[in-house]
């Protein structure tokens, strides 16, 4: 396929040939979602939000501003995103007294107002998202939707009493990411970063490792418990029950909506363009006329009744009357990714059926119209299962055991994910950085995984299955 022999090139023509995403704007780095594009990138943001509303949080905006004094309270975090922010200095020809930034991530926007909000413990939990776009100078080569300096994203952010109270919201944010993931089919790898690697000012990181057909995996939601840090930076107290002043315990997790958009199209597209789980499809079912001579009204009225029984019945459909040829028109939707197709033709309408096609694996059956709506339905829970059982095929055959560094530097060469053991080392990670090109990217937290070897580096005893990737 050719998305695995050339995956730039693929993606490339794919995001403009689908009409997701024009990458001409004029600013290296800023892309524009067309209205396909923006459709998708919606309902995404949609299920999320659900989930969040779903499990207590609420929803807030912050300015997409930051005051310099913000920024720099937590040292960590300074440290950690200090080169790649946008600084605000000018305000038409006079220089700011003080300067400001674009929020490349907004726990220093929303603290100094947590610190206000929060007095005591009945204010607790405090669980605000916000969805918007943040801002980060990628120096590395800009790529549309994987690694842009403004991207589409989610941040939740909550406080809490307690550790073991940020330690449960650890667990519904993965919960609730894994669940949207799911929804859309896509396989990844949920991985506890090393320490070296984790979040700016957390205690620790969890992240969602997606698959990608070049073997750089694709970092899609990440979650962190912040532990006090940021209570002590910001100070954040409450008072509790018993009248004592407490620091809170927080957590934030960030939901790549721009990458999750690029995950699902790297990993479900093929050589005839996108494929959309029928949960994101702006349309989940076109419906097509193919016109006959002496009866292309009566199919057109068929066309029109098939419609209307299919989008009662609530799914996203279409009617496709343009004036273009049928062989067109599936070009056209196959691009877009549309799940499924419903032709209509001269015999269809003889016999009262519909002739449907669906997108993944491109199979074709005839339908009585009576029948079409159940029909449907299970044609669209087939299509999400079997781009959830290729991707879960894909990602494991491209992941391997490495049990030494010549079959490590292999593996990375040949785009693959490996498993290795290590003895949790700083130097051992760097030389498996400088050696292969490949990051450590933490072990999994869903499935435990014993080493049965020692340190893929130095050979002393290992501690972890670590599992090693080229990454954007
Ligand atoms: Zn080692």
């Amino acid at each position: 396929m050719r998305k695995f022999d050339n995956f730039g090139e693929w993606f490339d023509n794919t995001l403009f040939d689908a009409e997701v995403m024009d990458s001409r704007y004029p600013i290296k780095g800023f892309s524009v979602y067309k209205p396909w594009g923006a459709r998708v990138a919606r309902r995404i943001i949609g299920i999320l939000e659900d989930q969040l509303e779903a499990t207590g949080h609420e929803p807030a905006l912050f300015p997409v501003a930051i005051s310099e004094d913000a920024f720099a309270k937590e040292a960590e975090h300074i440290k950690g995103f200090t080169a790649q922010v946008f600084w605000i200095t000018k305000a038409g020809d006079r220089r700011l007294q003080k300067k400001m930034l674009l929020r490349p991530t907004s726990e220093t926007a929303m603290y100094p107002m947590f610190a206000k909000w929060i007095r005591s413990h009945a204010d607790l939990p405090l669980k605000l998202y916000q969805s918007g776009s943040v801002y980060r100078y990628e120096t590395k080569a800009t790529r549309p939707l994987l690694r842009m300096r403004e991207f589409l994203w989610n941040e939740g952010h909550t406080a809490h009493k307690d550790w073991d109270g940020a330690e449960r919201e650890v667990k519904d944010a993965i919960r609730i990411y894994s669940t949207v993931f799911e929804r859309l089919a896509l396989r990844y790898y949920i991985l506890k970063r090393p320490d070296f690697d984790k979040f700016a000012g957390s205690v620790y990181s969890i992240a969602f490792d997606a698959w990608n057909p070049d073997g750089r995996v694709n970092q899609i939601g990440t979650v962190h418990n912040l532990g006090e840090n940021f209570a002590k930076a910001f100070e954040i107290t409450y008072e509790d029950a018993d009248g004592t002043h407490k620091n809170v315990t927080q957590t934030c997790f960030g939901f790549g909506t721009s990458r999750t958009l690029a995950a699902v199209i790297a990993q479900h597209g093929d050589d005839y363009g996108m494929v959309l789980p029928p949960e994101i499809a702006p349309i989940q079912v076109v419906v097509v006329p193919i016109p006959y001579k002496e009866v292309e009204n009566k199919i057109e009225d068929y066309s029109r009744e098939v419609y209307e029984k299919i989008r009662a019945a609530g799914f996203r459909a279409h009617l496709d009357v343009e004036e273009k040829t049928p062989g067109e028109k599936y070009y056209h939707w196959e691009m877009f990714g549309v799940p499924v197709r419903a032709e209509v033709g001269p015999r269809d309408l003889e016999e009262r059926q519909v002739t449907v096609s669906e997108r993944v694996d491109k199979q074709r059956s005839t339908i009585a119209l009576e029948e079409i709506v159940p029909a449907i339905r299970s044609l669209l829970a087939a299509v999400t299962k079997s781009l959830e059982s290729k991707s879960r095929s894909t990602l494991e055959s491209m992941t391997t055991d490495a049990n030494d560094m010549s079959s490590l530097i292999a593996a990375i060469r040949d785009r693959k994910i490996a498993r290795v053991c290590w003895c949790e080392d700083v130097g051992c990670a760097e030389t498996i950085k400088d050696e292969s090109g490949g990051e450590i990217r933490g072990h999994r937290i869903d499935v435990e995984e014993k080493p049965q070897s020692p340190c893929v580096v130095c050979g002393r005893r290992a501690e972890r299955v670590v599992y090693v990737a080229r990454a954007y």
